[in-house]
């Protein structure tokens, strides 16, 4: 946060006393100092519950400032302190209505006065003007009757609600991929017309500080969609409607869903929302997405304004002062000689860009022809408006949409008198879910609940999996006959994928338990109580659900990492998962500890899952540093009110996720077990040096027991086998490797067990099984192994070195594979490189320092 640093400066640099006001507060510095009208100035983090205050002046600047603002937090706004995080940090506010949560650094950067000293502000509302220049040539003139359409709107004003519901008569579901973030499409027919929606990531705004504002952006403006279905939460108006006045700026064809209107009427407020829709010139449809409720209307109202049938449809401008207005009527003839950048973009739109110092819209101008005196013009302009309003452009744009917003709202909606049912028993929900003393213990207990279910329930598909898996080799076993096809259906196709298939019905339970969190609100709460433990080690409070699910297995995990909403938190989090002891290392740990270190095992254990929880740590604060560091949004999140959610979105969400789970995963699982497989199996003609064949018949037709020849049978087998792996590919391969691992101790065998590890962890004990001629069934034969291993000199050092490998090495393949998709290759590979990098400087640190002392 250096930038904010040196701004924020400005309210550190004199010493300011801090009233003893509230619970909170701080004893040094008790110098009087008063801000121009007399008062004591005082910042939201000085007060403690219940109490109100009005901003006065929000400090900082940049990102920090832009989020904050976009949210509500702006002069004379009143903001009510509701309580603190069990561990103090972060606060929860009240501010229009809505709760939110901030971390006390952030509060520090409000200034504000207590409400009783506060004067009332009038508002600044200056209403609409017409929209003079012509529309976006937007609608292309199709005969298909196709209207593209893109839901626009705040996170969890029930968007995905809205599309699930609409997706249910699907025609086609399909999944783009962004960049960053994703956005879904449906076709749904309605009334001979195609509507293609496409469901878009929630923001506040539609500035540039987050991937998902950028690519709402984008989709707008690339995409070019016929109609937005701006999606608004009506419980929630002011905020929700903020966005609006960018959306109208914008110049596009609007229709707002007045979504949760149910929840509008039972609070007893009442909203003209025809003659809102009159004034902005566009048209409100009431929806309640959860019952399906208005929704034809919407669709209705999608294709009238498509069809241009709708007369209150028109442009406007919002009128944003006198000042603003004329900086914008120097910028806009400017603007317009750029032909070619106005034919996308709306002219006044790119003008109040300009003016708010927008740097991906600056970009545009970047060559064009009038691009110098552009830029000198708006350098001009912003002096002189920061002389006047002691504020940047940026700012005061904000006020004066915010003062829109307000002054439209007065003049068509008339709050509930008194609070309402809902609103107290929503209190009452948070005031248990995220008590100071029973926050952790419910949490920890509700976490518990979804893990034990996760595996107890999860345990009985399981096993009908494992069993249908079985079956089907037995039946390939006997059907098919004796080929290198039949080896690779077994073990290929079916040993590879069967053993990940297997997951499934965890992944589905746990992705229910995660849903249900998520849609019930519960899960902002959990962030708000874990956020000052994961933020010190660099995270967000919504991090520690994904690395706690890691020690099950990483990816689910990583699938998780999308709850955040920031896609550097979603990375660092993703990069750091691996460290997270996940149970398919658990039989490489049971077998090598119970063989090297009998006397302690316990305490070896338990340092495997505590290493891989610390270099978590360590890394997760150095790559901070290096990848995120210019990264500073603040912790602002909203805390939902808590609501019952729909069975269709749980569902849709659970069955998605497994969907996913078993394409992708299955998909490269299958690829990566068939590469191993045909590794292990090739070439088939090779010499052996001893002849097995002979030696078995010799076995056969000696004269001893029948068990007896079996076991001998059996024995020479494995021999044959072992010696067919080291000729093999994968054979050769440990031995060209071998050189890189010698250093640490391992031989070639350990090499191909560790390539083999790749595709899932656990393969590594069942490959140095048949390497080391021990079996590949693991129980019986790990004495064997061990014995095996200590007389090729295997010592205690080495084989600690070895768990610490195999713990932070190459996660796995299928993590990779999650990485890729929810990050991108870049990340993937680097992932691969840095953990098999530290891997092996850690095994081999273990090797020559283990040596110094044993
Ligand atoms: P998104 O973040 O905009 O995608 O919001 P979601 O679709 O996830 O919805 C957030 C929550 O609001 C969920 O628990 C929904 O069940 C609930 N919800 C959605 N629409 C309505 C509605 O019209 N009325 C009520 N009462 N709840 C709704
Ligand atoms: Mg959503």
């Amino acid at each position: 946060m250096q930038d904010t640093g040196s701004k924020h400066g400005e309210g550190h640099g004199y010493r300011r006393k801090r009233r003893k006001i509230g619970r909170h507060h701080r004893s040094h510095n008790e110098f009087h100092n008063h801000d121009e009208k007399g008062h004591d100035i005082l910042r939201l983090s000085d007060f403690g519950p219940n109490q109100e205050v009005v901003i006065t002046k929000i400090l900082g600047h940049g990102a920090f400032r832009k989020r904050i603002t976009e949210m509500g937090f702006i002069k004379s706004k009143k903001v009510k302190v509701i309580k603190n995080a069990p561990l103090l940090d972060p606060v929860e506010y009240e501010i229009m209505g809505y709760n939110i949560s901030l971390r006390r650094k952030e509060a520090d950067m409000i200034e504000v006065i207590p409400i009783q000293d506060a004067t009332e502000q009038s508002s600044n509302f200056q209403g609409v003007t017409e929209h003079l220049t012509s529309p976006c040539p937007q609608k292309q003139e199709r005969a298909d009757k196709l209207i593209n359409i893109a839901l626009v709107g705040n996170p969890n004003c029930g968007k995905t609600t809205l599309f699930n519901k609409i997706s249910g008569s699907k025609e086609r579901v399909g999944n783009y991929s962004g960049v960053t973030v994703e956005a879904k499409e449906v076709k749904h027919k309605y009334k001979g017309y195609t509507l293609n929606l496409a469901d878009l990531p929630g923001t506040y705004s539609i500035t540039e500080y987050t991937p998902e504002e950028l690519y709402v952006r984008q989709h707008i403006v690339n995409k070019a969609p016929d109609i937005v279905i701006n999606v608004v939460d009506a419980s929630n108006l002011e905020r929700n409607l903020f966005l609006t006045t960018q959306l109208i700026d914008m110049n596009i064809k609007v229709v707002i869903a007045l979504n949760m209107y149910d929840e509008l009427e039972k609070s007893g407020a009442k909203f003209d929302y025809t003659m809102l829709g009159m004034m902005i010139g566009i048209p409100f449809v009431p929806t309640v997405a959860s019952k399906g409720r208005g929704v034809e209307n919407l669709f209705d109202k999608v294709i009238d304004i498509y069809e241009d049938r709708d007369t209150n449809v028109r442009k406007i401008n919002i009128n944003y002062g006198t000042d603003i207005e004329k900086a914008i009527a120097l910028i806009e003839p400017m603007v317009e000689e750029n032909r070619n950048i106005t034919a996308n973009y709306d002219p006044r739109y790119l003008s109040v860009k300009l003016l708010e110092g927008d740097e991906t819209t600056k970009k545009l101008f970047e060559n064009s022809q009038n691009g110098e005196a552009l830029y000198a013009t708006l350098n001009q302009i912003s002096i002189k408006l920061e002389e006047k309003y002691k504020e940047k452009p940026e700012t005061i744009l904000t006020d004066a949409k915010y003062g829109f917003v307000a002054g439209a709202l007065k003049e068509t909606y008339i709050e509930p008198k008194s609070q309402s049912q809902s609103k107290k028993k929503n209190q009452l929900i948070d005031s248990i879910l995220t008590h100071k003393i029973w926050g952790f213990p419910i949490f920890l207990f509700l976490l518990w609940l979804t893990f034990q279910t996760t595996f107890t329930i999860g345990g009985y598909p399981m096993d009908w999996i494992d069993m249908g898996v079985n079956w089907l080799s037995i039946t390939i076993q006997a059907y098919l006959p004796q080929s290198w096809f039949k080896d690779m259906v077994l073990d290929g196709v079916i040993g590879g994928v069967g053993s990940v298939i297997i997951f499934l019905p965890n992944i589905v339970i746990l992705f229910f338990g995660i849903s249900l969190m998520e849609d019930t609100g519960y899960m902002a709460r959990v962030s708000f109580i874990m956020d000052k433990l994961m933020h010190r080690i660099g995270l967000h409070g919504k991090s520690f659900i994904p690395l706690i699910m890691g020690f099950g297995c990483n990816v689910p995990a990583i699938m998780a990492t999308r709850t955040l909403e920031n896609r550097n938190d979603r990375l660092l989090t993703m990069l750091i998962l691996p460290f997270m002891s996940c149970s398919a290392r658990l039989p490489v740990y049971i077998l090598l500890i119970g063989a090297f270190f009998p006397v302690y095992p316990a305490l070896v254990m338990f340092s495997m899952y505590f290493i891989g929880v610390l270099l978590a740590i360590i890394s997760g604060l150095i790559f901070k540093k290096i990848f995120f560091k210019k990264e500073e949004i603040p912790f602002v999140m909203e805390l939902p009110p808590y609501r019952v959610p729909t069975m269709r979105n749980i569902w849709v969400h659970t069955w998605g996720k497994a969907a996913e789970y078993l394409k992708k995963m299955g998909g490269i699982i299958l690829v990566a077990s068939l590469i191993i497989w045909v590794l292990g199996y090739f070439p088939r003609d090779f010499e052996t040096s001893v002849k097995y064949d002979t030696q078995i018949e010799k076995v056969n037709t000696s004269s001893i027991s029948e068990t007896e020849k079996e076991t001998k049978v059996a024995a020479i087998e494995l021999e044959k086998e072992s010696e067919r792996r080291e000729l093999s590919y994968i054979g050769r391969l440990g031995h060209f490797i071998e050189p890189a691992i010698r250093p640490l101790g391992f031989d070639w065998k350990i090499g191909v067990s560790l390539i083999t590890g790749m595709a899932a962890k656990e393969i590594v004990v069942s490959s140095m099984g048949v390497l080391y001629n021990t079996g590949m069934e693991e129980d019986e034969s790990s004495n064997r192994l061990i014995t095996a291993l200590q007389n090729e000199g295997f010592s205690q050092v080495t084989a600690f070195g070895l768990l610490i490998f195999i713990l932070i090495y190459f996660p796995c393949i299928a993590v990779v594979a999650a990485i890729r998709r929810e990050g991108s290759w870049r990340w993937a590979i680097f992932t691969i490189v840095y953990t098999t990098g530290i891997a092996w400087l850690f095994a081999f640190l273990i090797q020559v320092i283990g040596n110094m002392f044993v």
